[in-house]
């Protein structure tokens, strides 16, 4: 199993220098993606992963940094040549969200269709609304649970957690400090985790409504100072900054702030290949 980010920024303002967090894990031909915000086909393109090979997509959850694509990577995979199903998982309403946007592309999907001679689109999609945590699902390549992790207003964000013969990797979605995501991360290979570093707190404090955004920050999301702790409790081998905020912080600075964490960091940069052992 390979492990690339696809992106590693944080929040849906688009940057130069990262695409919206999302990252690619690569088992032999087939491809599992976690999120797909704005530009998530591009990245697999520039990483050298063909999205035909896309198997399966998961979604933590609605904030569109992380679910602008959920139409557009299928019908990509589907227009570089897929037939074979993609499963689609992510907390409710995944189901009604990709509808909807299927919809909306109808108009291409039935001239596409009838200009390419291609088997219709919709039905190689198989979505599911995850109302439980646990086991997602599993074959003979890979096991995926998830959790629920801590992102309010949203009744369910999700963690989740890929293992497979060749390593472990769980990604932490958007949320605060979770037990349930420590519990998830226990002793896997590698956390991806998403981190807020405090220059971004102090940059509002001069901003309009800066003290009701930084009490969002704070309650919704993971300041660095935490990050290192979490990891450590979880036993995991590799740490993965991402979901970074802000995006122009240098490496030093992220690494500077963490603390309490013995094992090995990286800070995350699109198109990165991160050893997964
Ligand atoms: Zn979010």
């Amino acid at each position: 199993m390979r492990l690339v980010l696809l992106g590693t920024g944080g929040g849906p303002r688009p940057s130069g220098t990262r695409f919206p967090s999302s990252q690619a894990l690569v088992i032999g031909d087939r491809v599992i993606v976690v999120d797909c915000g704005n530009g998530v086909a591009k990245q697999l393109s520039s990483a050298g992963i063909s999205p035909r090979n896309l198997s399966d997509l998961l979604l933590t959850h609605h904030h569109v940094d992380h679910s602008a694509d959920l139409g557009y990577l299928p019908l990509i995979s589907w227009v570089e040549g897929r037939s074979e199903t993609i499963g689609i998982y992510g907390p409710p309403p995944t189901v009604g969200a990709l509808e909807s946007i299927l919809d909306g592309y109808e108009e291409d999907l039935r001239k596409r269709t009838a200009s390419t001679g291609r088997p219709p689109f919709r039905p190689m999609l198989d979505p599911h609304d995850i109302v439980v945590p646990g086991l997602v699902f599993e074959d003979d390549d890979v096991r995926v649970t998830a959790a629920f992790v801590d992102h309010p207003p949203f009744e369910i964000a999700l963690g989740y957690r890929i293992d497979s013969a060749s390593g472990s990797v769980v990604v932490s979605g958007d949320t605060a400090p979770s037990p349930n995501l420590v519990d998830l991360a226990r002793g896997a290979d590698v956390l991806i985790h998403e981190v807020v570093h405090p220059s971004a707190i102090t940059k509002l404090q001069n901003g309009t409504n800066a003290s009701t955004i930084a009490d969002h920050i704070r309650r919704n999301h993971t300041m660095l100072a935490d990050v290192g702790a979490i990891a450590e409790q979880a036993g995991v081998r590799t740490l993965v900054l991402s979901h970074l905020v802000p995006h122009d912080v240098d490496d030093g600075d992220w690494l500077a702030g963490l603390g309490g964490f013995s094992g090995r960091t990286v800070v995350g940069r699109d198109l990165l290949e991160v050893d997964i052992r």
